[in-house]
């Protein structure tokens, strides 16, 4: 028997605190400002693709709906082209909500089955605070067998063109003194700085700091 899906939002979905959470983000500050003018969904040209509009993702977040949020696709495909901020009448800076949203969503692991882009995000964030810098060949090959792995069979031919064309290096690339990377990393969260610093623990290994980063 086919399943019937619930379409009607309780009070009981709330995640209480939610919406004040990402409003404390900086550039978040002024979403309780919005007026639901749509102006945001009108300006964004990706709008008939996504499952809640922006005006929609706006005021699902001051209504504390997160789950909703964090496994829309909207924030995914969102592509930061600020359409949305500029055209604002009340100057909320959507796409830094945007932003704020996805990093909510990798940090808890929440978003949509299937999608490339997340994971991308956090593979390119794994890279980065492990290397210091990312290995395009090892990006692309663990986006594809985590997000895709059969698009690996019908892309072989164009990633080994690439390969042989030099565009693409198999050696994995590094920077020196990543632990200096990692100290200036673990500089960009007070609170987790705080932390360590009570615990003696001033700087963080890399390894560290993706175990805290990135699920
Ligand atoms: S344009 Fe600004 S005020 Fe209007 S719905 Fe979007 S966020 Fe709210
Ligand atoms: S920044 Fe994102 S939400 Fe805003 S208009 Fe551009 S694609 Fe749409």
């Amino acid at each position: 028997m086919k399943s019937i899906k619930r379409t009607i939002k309780y009070d009981a979905d709330r995640v209480q605190g939610f919406g004040r959470e990402i409003m404390g983000v900086t550039g978040c500050e002024q979403l309780p400002s919005c007026i639901q003018c749509g102006t945001c969904s009108g300006a964004c040209p990706l709008s008939i693709y996504m499952d809640f509009s922006p005006r929609q993702v706006m005021a699902l977040v001051r209504a504390d709906f997160k789950r909703e949020v964090l496994s829309s696709n909207t924030i995914w495909l969102c592509a930061s082209c600020y359409g949305c901020t500029v055209e604002c009448p009340r100057q909320i800076r959507i796409t830094d909500i945007m932003y704020a949203l996805k990093q909510r969503a990798i940090r808890e692991g929440v978003y949509p089955k299937g999608m490339p882009i997340p994971v991308l995000a956090r593979e390119f964030t794994r890279m980065v605070l492990s290397k210091g810098r990312i290995t395009e060949t090892l990006l692309v090959m663990r986006l594809f067998l985590k997000a895709n792995w059969r698009a690996v069979l019908s892309s072989w031919r164009l990633g080994l063109g690439l390969i042989q064309t030099g565009r693409f290096v198999l050696k994995p690339e590094r920077i020196e003194r990543r632990e200096e990377l990692a100290a200036m990393l673990a500089t960009v969260s007070v609170t987790r700085h705080a932390a360590r610093a009570a615990k003696g623990r001033h700087h963080a290994t890399p390894e560290q700091l993706i175990a805290e980063e990135v699920p």
